[in-house]
């Protein structure tokens, strides 16, 4: 299997270097020349598999060059009880009649993100390794609360890595910052940037193309790499847990063999829902994949028009995690249904980075609305969902989860289909507290996040997770904050070559 840029279908590399990579150099992002299939009785094969060896069974169809010794190797020190609080690794919850939670947050940092950071480290370490790259692998992560966490505790004491973490000084909850500032390991860094998620993010990609930091690199034996969702080393870990809930749903008589399933995914940057297509296309029996979106409705917009304009206003909203207005992975799925058309892709992009807008043809808005439904909903709906599904099902979601809640009742709602349908949930609640218990205990207030953790878990049948619990007792590792213009020397320095 070799893997091609979307916006040069001529390139061709392995998936050791599409991961080692992470982005093509023409700005293009890697993707499989084929989608590999899956066959109904290769579901009810997998049924039978743990959770990591689902995974190796599906990564052996992607990752060719990998031998099955590596691909093991890999998921072991993933998805494995040291990481993950359950067995199942991805815990499926009923929610109501054939509705069902699929619970991507069991991981050490209690959001989804996890599923695939908790991979990529190995990966990534094996591709440089197959590609004898004797070079260490340098991790710049931009984020704007769940990615920095989980890439740390990904990349966390992984021998031949190290990582940096930026994000903006009063742009994340407070848990989200305890789980950042605390952080352990002796390959890792973590700094406050004085402005917002973009100044961290455009002050990333200066680095990563600056030719002063590039020289430095070369010539100290370092190279740069991604954790972002545009490495596919973190699409690939998702496509298994839809076809690993199917599999179970199936095996437990909920749902028959052969039946379609909807699938709603909360989204931002269109990895998540991405991961669901690739599984509809391996021949995994889906439905509708439903996209849901906050007030950031820039994909709601784009699916039910075929217009993607990003010039519109930005909001600060209860589900930060989805408030992006560029949601990369789109490109992905553009050249997938335009059919492999580079040169289209190139045009689009470069009217997105000029004029931040474009529009796809008649016939990709059809393959479009064929696929997916869209929808969004505002702050005020998302938390009278969370209140909503607490009353009638005495159910704790958190507000990322409560947006998918929402626009998966509206679709309902419009088009009548009652298929029995999976809901991604992507946090777990005690990562949003605060809002959390706006929504189901609204007199209850406290400056304290432990203090909203406490009450949550009297509200609620979910445990605290550990790795929560114990970061009250950890003690503040990094303090510090700086100006984006010092962001390059802050990394110099960081990696002694300054
Ligand atoms: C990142 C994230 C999302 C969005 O996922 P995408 O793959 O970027 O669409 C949704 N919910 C939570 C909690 C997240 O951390």
């Amino acid at each position: 299997m070799f893997y091609k840029s979307t916006r040069n279908s001529n390139l061709k590399v392995d998936s050791a270097q599409a991961i080692s990579q992470g982005i093509s150099e023409d700005g293009g992002l890697f993707v499989p020349e084929s989608i590999p299939s899956l066959t109904l009785d290769e579901v009810k094969h997998i049924s039978g598999l743990s959770y990591s060896e689902r995974a190796a069974y599906i990564f052996k169809k992607f990752l060719t060059d990998f031998t099955d010794a590596e691909i093991q190797y890999c998921t072991d020190n993933a998805y494995n009880t040291k990481n993950f609080e359950t067995e199942n690794i991805a815990e499926i919850a009923h929610l109501f009649d054939g509705t069902y939670m699929l619970e991507l947050w069991h991981g050490p940092t209690c959001a989804f993100k996890d599923m695939a950071l908790q991979i990529l480290p190995y990966f990534l370490t094996t591709s440089a390794k197959k590609l004898k790259i004797d070079k260490k692998i340098v991790i710049l992560v931009a984020t704007s609360g769940d990615t920095g966490k989980a890439a740390l505790e990904g990349f966390k004491d992984v021998e031949g890595t190290q990582i940096m973490v930026f994000y903006p000084e009063n742009g994340v909850s407070s848990m989200q910052k305890r789980q950042m500032t605390t952080q352990e390991g002796s390959n890792v860094g973590v700094c406050a940037i004085k402005g917002n998620f973009d100044d961290c993010q455009s002050g990333v990609k200066k680095i990563f193309t600056d030719d002063e930091v590039k020289k430095a690199l070369e010539e100290n034996k370092l190279m740069f790499s991604s954790a972002n969702s545009i490495n596919w080393g973190r699409l690939v870990p998702q496509v298994v847990y839809y076809i690993s809930a199917y599999a179970s749903l199936a095996a437990d008589g909920e749902i028959e063999p052969g039946e379609k399933l909807n699938v709603v995914v909360p989204t931002g940057n269109f990895g998540n829902i991405l991961a669901a297509y690739y599984a509809k296309k391996m021949g995994l029996p889906l439905g509708k994949l439903i996209c849901a979106s906050n007030i950031n409705n820039v994909l709601t917009d784009f699916i039910n028009t075929g217009v993607y304009d990003r010039n519109r206003k930005f909001y600060a909203t209860c589900s930060p995690s989805m408030d992006i207005l560029i949601s990369s992975n789109l490109e992905r799925l553009l050249y997938m249904l335009s059919g492999e058309n580079d040169a289209q892709i190139r045009e689009w992009f470069t009217a997105l980075s000029n004029e931040g807008r474009y529009e796809v043809t008649d016939d990709i808005k059809a393959k479009l609305s064929e696929e997916f439904y869209a929808g969004f909903c505002d702050d005020s709906e998302t938390k009278a969902t969370i209140k909503n599904i607490y009353d009638k099902y005495s159910y704790v979601c958190d507000t990322h989860t409560a947006v998918a809640v929402k626009v998966y009742e509206d679709y309902r709602r419009a088009t009548g289909d009652t298929a029995r349908t999976i809901i991604a949930s992507t946090a777990s609640p005690y990562k949003f507290s605060s809002s959390v218990l706006e929504a189901i205990s609204p007199d209850f207030s406290s400056d304290d996040e432990y203090a909203l953790v406490d009450r949550i878990a009297e509200l609620s049948d979910i445990a605290v997770p550990e790795s929560l619990a114990d970061l009250k007792n950890k003690p503040v590792r990094f303090t510090g904050s700086i100006d984006k213009e010092e962001m390059s020397d802050f990394v110099m320095k960081s990696l002694n070559i300054k």
